[in-house]
């Protein structure tokens, strides 16, 4: 692999922050590792698995984490120490706003999926590319049918959080949740899952509801510059990914419901305009609970309450553009068995 492009890929992605020009390769094992675009590599075994799994990370360029995590995995394909036996879709995401140590360089790439990229008079460069990530994972899990698709968009927080790892499943419309990737979260050391109540404009729901994917928002901890994240603390989610690339027949140990700590989200405050403000601590941690009947925001004459008994809150950010969310509140919630598959 000596002088290969692809060594340098994340460099190359992150010198060509927006566009960079298709190329492949062949790796040693006979897969083909082909660069879609900046920040985005598709690997095809020879013989795939029957797992097509998509692994997301810099939708929010400050989240370095889980852009080692995924650069820590690529790297151990390309070496040859990890044999990749699925059909396997990196995707970093957004590497101008990683060349920032920002979030985001004009907007919220993870509100522009399902569409919203194109709603509205707006154009701009995280548009663009929230347009042709959709396509890219259209391509990737269109290419064929009958493989269990997968799609694990991996974040870290902005600030500290009471469950440090938790995971955003997104509205099924009712369909089951499903018992193998709860197993698979918990493995992982993600114990805490939020049930969103409805569709959003997220990358995780845009795999889950247009290509049925199990796919899933996966917060594993507080946000910190590059160079600077303890692997240990991911240590768990890192070595399950590693079986589900190498091993085609991989499973994760039986799920244990009482290890789970389900929430489910019960109101969502949006900002309107710039009076708006919260009446908690800017620097509060995710899932810091409120009685009922605490004034929790308001913006002009608004006002947001907690309406249940123990409302936690997750997101807050007073520093959204107007109409956008500014906290999800979410309640404790019970996942029985008649609602698993
Ligand atoms: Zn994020």
């Amino acid at each position: 692999m000596n002088g290969s492009r692809l060594d340098d890929f994340l460099a190359l992605s992150r010198a060509h922050p927006w566009e960079l020009t298709p190329f492949s390769e062949s790796l040693a094992d006979g897969a083909r590792a082909q660069v879609w675009d900046t920040g985005v590599l598709c690997i095809e075994p020879a013989v795939p698995g029957n797992r097509d799994l998509v692994l997301s990370c810099g939708i929010h360029g400050n989240e370095t984490a889980p852009i080692e995590l995924c650069e820590r995995l690529l790297n151990a394909i390309l070496s040859g120490r990890l044999t990749c036996r699925q059909r396997l879709l990196f995707i970093f995401g957004n590497p101008a706003a990683m060349n920032l140590g920002v979030r985001e360089v004009e907007e919220n790439l993870n509100r522009l999926f399902s569409g919203a990229h194109a709603r509205g008079e707006k154009r701009n460069h995280e548009r663009e590319r929230a347009a042709r990530l959709e396509q890219y994972v259209t391509r990737f899990f269109e290419a064929r049918d009958g493989a269990e698709r997968l799609h694990y968009d991996l974040h870290t927080a902005i600030r500290p959080s009471a469950y440090e790892k938790f995971a955003i499943y997104p509205f099924t419309h009712g369909a089951p949740y499903s018992r193998q990737q709860l197993a698979f979260l918990c493995s992982a050391g993600v114990e805490t899952i939020l049930l969103a109540d409805g569709p959003t404009t997220t990358f995780s729901y845009f795999s889950a509801h247009g290509f049925g994917a199990h796919a899933f928002t996966v917060e594993l901890g507080k946000v910190m510059p590059f160079g600077q994240n303890d692997a240990r603390r991911f240590a768990a989610m890192e070595r399950n990914l590693e079986q589900l690339i190498s091993e085609p027949d991989w499973q994760p140990p039986a799920l244990d419901l009482n290890q789970l700590r389900v929430f489910r989200v019960c109101q969502e405050i949006t900002k309107q305009s710039e009076q708006f403000r919260f009446h908690f601590a800017d620097t509060i941690a995710n899932f810091s609970a409120f009685a009922a009947g605490t004034l929790l925001a308001e913006d002009g004459e608004q006002q947001w309450f907690a309406q249940e008994q123990q409302e936690a809150v997750v997101f807050p950010n007073a520093g959204v553009a107007n109409g956008q969310r500014a906290a999800l509140m979410v309640t404790t919630a019970e996942l029985t068995t008649d609602m698993l598959a």
